[in-house]
């Protein structure tokens, strides 16, 4: 399917790694403009040498300040993923305030402030955009140890609805992708321990986690105008989890 993303100019947040750098490799292929925004500068030199041409920004976007000043010259940006997050595991009575903090500060108010920017601008130009947020699965069902993490993708599931109907009236679409478990660093990191694994591919339908790909080829739908009618929705790349 031609998704017509040539020229667009996209940002991805969370772009060093796993599914945010799949993303902009994906995007970058498909004749995108891209900007990628992640924490390491290590990770962006390696993309920018895979991909030539992407314009790289190094910047922590837990830190409102920093971020302010690392995209406030960014320019137009026409496509945004939310991407980046923490996922900081801990039982609800050892929840401690610096965990809670650090995810509600990545996961949920540097959407809102990298939104606020692109939305900004976008409307400013009267331009049309879309907007594309990860979430999980976990925004939907309590799983050990995510009292925290699940929060923050709830929280994210309803910005997203409210994003979708404040900015609807000026043709910037925006959606969330819940994804099931995927194997990148984020995903080996929590679910490696086989008996853990096992627990929750029980769970899931297809019998599988999902693919990095699977979740990318998703994000690209609903930044293309092949889902102009597609707004306030989170999609589920879950292989069942969320029927059961
Ligand atoms: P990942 O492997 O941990 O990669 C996350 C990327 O985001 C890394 O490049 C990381 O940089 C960057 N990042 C994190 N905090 C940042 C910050 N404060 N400022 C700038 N960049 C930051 O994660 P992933 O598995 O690809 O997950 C991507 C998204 O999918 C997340 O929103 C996650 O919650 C969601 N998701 C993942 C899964 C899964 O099983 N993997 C399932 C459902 C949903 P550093 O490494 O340098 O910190």
């Amino acid at each position: 399917m031609e998704l017509g993303l040539a020229g667009r100019r996209a940002l991805v947040t969370g772009a060093g790694k796993g599914i945010g750098r799949c993303t902009v490799q994906a995007l970058h292929a498909a004749g995108a403009r891209v900007v990628a925004v992640s924490r390491t500068r290590e990770d962006l030199d390696s993309l920018v040498r895979e991909c030539p041409g992407v314009e790289a920004v190094c910047v922590d976007l837990g830190d409102w300040e920093a971020t302010e000043r690392a995209l406030g010259g960014m320019g137009p940006v026409d496509l945004l993923v939310n991407n980046a997050a923490v996922a900081l595991l801990q039982p609800f009575l050892e929840v401690t305030k610096e965990a809670c903090d650090r995810s509600f500060e990545v996961n949920l108010r540097a959407v809102i402030q990298v939104s606020q920017m692109v939305a900004r601008s976008l409307i400013a130009r009267g331009a049309p955009g879309a907007i594309v947020n990860l979430s999980s699965q976990a925004s939907q069902r309590a799983l050990p140890d995510h009292s925290i993490y699940c929060s923050t993708k709830a929280a994210l599931d309803m910005l997203t609805k409210m994003m979708a109907l404040e900015l609807g009236p000026h043709k910037i679409r925006v959606n969330a992708v819940n994804p099931t478990v995927v194997l990148t660093p984020m995903g080996q990191a929590n679910w490696s321990d086989p008996h853990k694994a096992k627990a929750m591919l029980d769970r899931i339908p297809l019998g599988r986690f999902a693919e990095v790909e699977n979740v990318v080829d998703t994000i690209l739908f609903l930044l293309s105008d092949r889902s102009g009618m597609t707004t306030g929705s989170t999609v589920p790349v879950d292989g069942g989890f969320l029927a059961t």
